[in-house]
């Protein structure tokens, strides 16, 4: 059940504090993706999921979100759209730039792929929300209908649920 792939997910992460930045305690999935038993149960939990098994593509939040999203796309039959840190696809591309804690990041994705499609969003970690609501948004202008937004880890008191109201947000382990 749901509680059960929680405690699992929960046992497999690594806490590392300070990174990258002093004050933030860093959950690194790597054990996670590297237990075959526990991805495959994170994946399923997804692939069951009626938001993700309706969807046309799964979108992933570069680089750990490519991970999930290729996994999650193969169990439901979709296809694959990467998000994409500025700079780093061909032209042409549609970009959003949004606000970190320090600074400002830019993400893209390929024009022309998403004009119409029903995708499902996932990523690994929900921190402050601020990376999804701007991914959203651009998948949004670039034509695509978020069917739900699915991530496996989320960081309640970071409340970056706020910034995806009216998604159905998925967290397979809430902290
Ligand atoms: P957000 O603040 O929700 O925009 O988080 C941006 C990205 O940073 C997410 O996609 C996560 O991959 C990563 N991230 C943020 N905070 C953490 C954390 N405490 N542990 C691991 N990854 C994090």
């Amino acid at each position: 059940g749901g509680e059960e792939l929680a405690q699992l997910i929960d046992s497999m992460l690594r806490d590392v504090p300070d990174f990258p930045l002093p004050g933030v305690l860093f959950k690194d999935i790597a054990p996670l993706l590297a237990d075959a038993a526990a991805f495959n149960a994170c994946i399923d939990a997804f692939a069951d999921l009626p938001a993700a098994f309706e969807a046309d593509l799964i979108a992933g939040v570069e680089a750990r979100g490519f991970v999930v999203a290729a996994a999650v796309a193969r169990a439901v039959d979709a296809g694959v759209v990467p998000v994409r840190k500025a700079g780093k696809l061909p032209p042409p591309t549609v970009s959003a730039r949004y606000e970190l804690e320090y600074g400002s990041a830019e993400i893209e994705v390929p024009v022309g792929l998403l004009e119409g499609k029903r995708v499902y969003l996932v990523d690994d970690v929900l921190a402050t929300g601020g990376t999804l609501a701007a991914t959203i948004e651009l998948l949004t202008r670039a034509g695509a209908t978020i069917t739900g937004v699915g991530v496996l880890v989320e960081l309640s008191f970071l409340n970056g649920r706020q910034r995806l109201e009216g998604q159905d947000l998925t967290s397979l382990l809430v902290l």
